[in-house]
């Protein structure tokens, strides 16, 4: 099936292309992007011409980040094409309700796609927390934003979410484990003096869950969960790579490679069955840290 991918920036590169590339389903026929392009894919600077030029392209996969996305998942869906979106899937809620209309009036299928939730061990993790009560837990989400967003201003831009670009790859996959939903109940937000997104931010949820997402860690990342629940006590590592139990390992695997590859897979199924996947449950707990959270400002960054 052919595929436009958009937006071909540091995670096209990174995952979707190898992704692309190696599931013998996908053919990647345009790329659109004013700077980017994928040797041997003929490439286009906007959408509107590809969408023009390419009727036979039936796929649009968006990589760009959350602000350009919803001009361009938009004019693809009212296009007819199938639309796969990076998460986080908008800039707003309303954005995305208004992409799940159009996907709808237009007949096809829509992807909001949570590429931690296909992590090695989340399955395992959800299965095994089906049936308990949660204690308490707490997620521990810090990287070095130079490291995985070198030079990315528009990530502390209004709309580019800061700190919960990565923190919302983990409540994604906390809403995926939990036997019960969860909600916000408070939030601290540092937003640093020169920019308009969080560069660190602490969560209060239900069920006795914290979160701690921070951009300022330097050296190896910590993308861990642990949860003590009746049954015993979980812990997930290496962004739900690696599941423990009580301590010890019980499954998964120390890589990342598989999570595009899934997706792909996935998107494949929901054309081929003409169905849609738009959960917005980690999107709603971001929105939701924005209302209630208290924001204080810290030093300036620059990358
Ligand atoms: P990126 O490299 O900064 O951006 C991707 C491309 O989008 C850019 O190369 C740029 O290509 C295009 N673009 C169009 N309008 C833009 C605008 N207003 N500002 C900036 N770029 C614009 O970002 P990325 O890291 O690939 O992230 C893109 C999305 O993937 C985000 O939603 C992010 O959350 C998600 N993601 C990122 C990672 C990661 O490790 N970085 C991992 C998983 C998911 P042209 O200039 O050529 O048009």
């Amino acid at each position: 099936m052919k595929l436009a991918l958009v937006g071909i920036g540091k995670i096209a590169t990174d995952q979707h292309v190898p992704a692309i590339h190696s599931s013998g389903f996908w053919d990647l026929s345009a790329t659109v992007s004013r700077h980017g392009s994928v040797d041997g894919v003929e490439g286009y600077t906007r959408i509107e011409d590809m969408l023009a030029a390419r009727p036979d392209i039936s796929v649009v996969s968006l990589c760009l980040p959350p602000v350009p996305r919803f001009a361009a998942a938009s004019a693809a869906l009212r296009a007819g094409r199938h639309v796969m979106l990076e998460k986080p899937p908008g800039a707003s809620l309303s954005e995305v309700h208004e992409l799940q209309a159009i996907a709808r009036d237009q007949g096809v299928t829509l992807f909001a796609t949570w590429h931690s939730r296909e992590a090695h061990a989340v399955a395992a993790a959800r299965r095994w927390l089906a049936g308990s009560r949660i204690a308490r837990g707490q997620i521990t989400w810090r990287e070095d934003v130079r490291k995985w967003h070198p030079g990315q201003d528009w990530i502390f831009e209004a709309g580019g979410m800061g700190v919960f670009d990565p923190g919302i790859n983990a409540l994604s996959i906390l809403t995926r484990i939990l036997p019960q939903p969860v909600h916000l109940t408070g939030a601290e937000l540092d937003f640093p003096a020169n920019r308009d997104a969080p560069i660190a931010a602490r969560l209060s949820m239900t069920q006795g869950i914290s979160a701690d997402f921070d951009f300022r860690q330097e050296g190896p990342q910590t993308w861990d969960m642990e949860f003590q629940t009746d049954r015993g006590h979980l812990a997930l590592r290496m962004g739900g790579n690696l599941l423990e139990i009580d301590g010890q390992p019980a499954g998964g695997a120390d890589s990342i490679m598989g999570e595009y590859p899934a997706l792909y897979a996935r998107m494949a199924e929901l054309v081929r069955d003409g169905a849609s996947d738009v959960d917005l449950s980690p999107m709603v707990l971001v929105a939701d840290a924005f209302t209630l959270g208290r924001r204080l400002t810290v030093e300036t960054f620059d990358f």
